[in-house]
């Protein structure tokens, strides 16, 4: 069977006021069922626009996909109508964002906000989809599912409105489930429960998942894969074990470096020093050059290749290329 998702060359661009900013600078990567991505970085790094890409959200007219493709089950879905789209959001392709009131409505019950998707999109019957929202209840853990139906978003809590903004990701039956800072607004004992119940989900319905974070805490619990991106771009891409053991790229050792260690003194932490570069003007080398240590006049100049370290683990670093000299002539 083919990939569910297939990202190639991805490019997004933004239209503001002080000119074109190239948030998202080349991405790929790709997704098999039942397995969860892990996106992380930075904020500003192109994390949440590479979702907003995939689920045909970035907003118009001032962005725009400007290259690459977006295949979800064999179908390139960047071009698609908005209208054939939307028939995909919400059915096959589900997000839940970090803030669950931004996906309630305050003034429905939710009840009627979780029947209301499928069936639109599957045309249940009242009945059926009635029956249908209080097994996702049930399946993402609240209690008394069928009193619960007739309470508004207000009467419950943000972990619990957490999980019924799940259960309404689930309610469809996806095949993907976008996730985007997830549990950020969540206090950390309510964090860990929410993190064990896409577990759990995963388990049940084999869905695959996208995780965005910025927390490596939540890869370290979630991921299968795991994809580091900076300004722009992936740096790094590779199974769990390969990013949190064996980082090859600078970056991603400064992130795993920046982690507070409770089993180390605490004067071991270092934050990462400086700024991600200006995404108005790209440099023309690699966009860590002015934070990394290992920097060379390579790095300056052009941008690094991506270098397999092994079967899954890829990077783009100079130093792991051994034409960096030769590049440096040339260039
Ligand atoms: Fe550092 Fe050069 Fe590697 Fe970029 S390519 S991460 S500047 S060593
Ligand atoms: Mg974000």
């Amino acid at each position: 069977m083919g990939k569910l998702l297939e990202v190639k060359n991805l490019h997004v661009s933004f239209q503001t006021h002080g000119g074109e900013v190239h948030a998202v600078r080349g991405v790929d990567f790709d997704i098999e069922q039942g397995e969860t991505l892990a996106i992380v970085g930075e904020s500003g790094c192109g994390k949440s626009v590479t979702s907003l890409a995939v689920m045909g959200l970035i907003p118009k007219p001032h962005g725009k996909i400007v290259a690459g493709s977006i295949q979800f089950k064999g179908t390139e879905i960047s071009t698609l109508s908005a209208k054939r789209m939307r028939r995909i959001q919400g059915s096959d392709l589900s997000m839940i964002f970090q803030d669950p009131m931004t996906a309630l409505n305050p003034t429905l019950t939710i009840g009627s906000q979780l029947t209301e998707g499928i069936i639109y999109q599957k045309k249940l019957s009242r009945q059926a989809a009635h029956q249908k929202a209080i097994e996702m209840l049930e399946l993402v853990g609240l209690s008394n599912a069928e009193q619960r139906m007739k309470q508004y978003p207000h009467q419950f809590s943000g972990g619990m409105r957490q999980r019924i903004v799940i259960a309404m990701a689930l309610i469809c039956k996806p095949s993907l489930i976008i996730a985007d800072e997830p549990t950020t607004a969540l206090d950390v004992t309510i964090q860990a429960q929410i993190l064990e119940l896409f577990d759990q989900i995963q388990e049940e319905t084999n869905v695959s998942m996208i995780m965005i974070t910025h927390d490596l805490g939540v890869v370290a619990k979630t991921a299968d894969r795991v994809a580091v991106m900076y300004a722009g771009k992936i740096v790094e891409m590779g199974d769990k074990r390969d990013i949190f053991y064996h980082a090859k790229h600078p970056y991603t050792q400064a992130l795993l470096n920046a982690i507070v260690r409770l089993d180390l003194p605490s004067d071991t932490l270092k934050p990462i020093e400086g700024a991600p570069p200006d995404l108005f003007a790209p440099p023309q080398g690699c966009s860590f050059c002015d934070r990394c240590p290992f920097a060379m006049e390579v790095c300056r100049h052009v941008q690094p290749p991506t270098t397999a370290v092994d079967d899954h683990h890829t990077a783009d670093c100079w130093l792991l290329d051994k034409r960096a000299d030769a590049a440096l002539a040339k260039g």
